[in-house]
């Protein structure tokens, strides 16, 4: 069985996808965390996002595998776990750049496909449901209110140490909800044939609950 959830940046995906996957007993699949692992390498390395030849030559050299640690994933790139790396505001602030490249997309589409074809899993991300896995028995789009979603995102940066503020959260959530949207291959848009989950004012629990209603419809 294959779960897409999808949704803009913050509305609560990834933490209630993987609470979902752990009580079905699923693979989890966070797409999110293979651009930003992307990402992360392309920072490292000062790549020219417009060079396609270096882009296709570093996307060889790239090499992403999960590992479960205390019911945690971990994504490691090249066999090294970057921990809170990946979630670093240099990476958030790019990420959606390196994710409308069309190499990228191609490559980490045809990983998560791979993934799925051997797995019963919940992945959430952006496209799930309208490109990586259009047949997913089960589509969500989870949204919540920009106020919120970076309100979420505060706390995950306090938990790391990052010092942001929360005007400047929303600005880049805005930004990179619009890229997200505006992108010429697979934008952010709802599947015709997802169900729409508005999280702002629900518990964690709480939309877990409603996604095991839809699962059992
Ligand atoms: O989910 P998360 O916020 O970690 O995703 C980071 C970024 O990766 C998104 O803003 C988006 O640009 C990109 N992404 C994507 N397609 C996916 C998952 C993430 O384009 N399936």
């Amino acid at each position: 069985m294959q779960i897409a959830i999808d949704g803009p940046a913050s509305a609560g995906k990834s933490t209630v996808a993987k609470k979902l996957a752990h009580n079905l007993n699923y693979m989890y699949l966070d797409t999110g965390a293979m651009y930003r692992g992307v990402t992360l390498e392309f920072l490292k390395d000062d790549i020219d996002l417009t060079n396609e030849e270096l882009i296709s030559q570093k996307l060889k050299n790239i090499n992403l595998t999960f590992e479960t640690v205390d019911n945690q994933q971990h994504i490691l790139i090249n066999g090294v776990d970057k921990g809170q790396e990946i979630r670093s505001v240099a990476v958030t602030n790019l990420v959606s750049d390196v994710a409308s490249i069309k190499q990228v997309r191609e490559f980490l589409v045809a990983e998560q496909r791979r993934i799925a074809g051997k797995h019963n899993v919940v992945m959430d991300g952006r496209d799930i449901g309208t490109t990586v896995l259009p047949n997913a028995e089960v589509k969500v789009f989870m949204l919540a209110s920009v106020e919120e979603r970076a309100q979420r995102r505060l706390l995950d940066y306090q938990r790391s140490g990052e010092e942001i503020s929360l005007s400047q959260i929303e600005k880049d959530i805005k930004s990179r909800d619009y890229k997200d949207q505006h992108r010429a291959i697979s934008p952010l848009v709802k599947a015709t044939d997802a169900v729409e989950l508005d999280t702002t004012s629900l518990s964690i629990d709480e939309v877990v609950e409603k996604l095991k209603k839809i699962i059992e419809k």
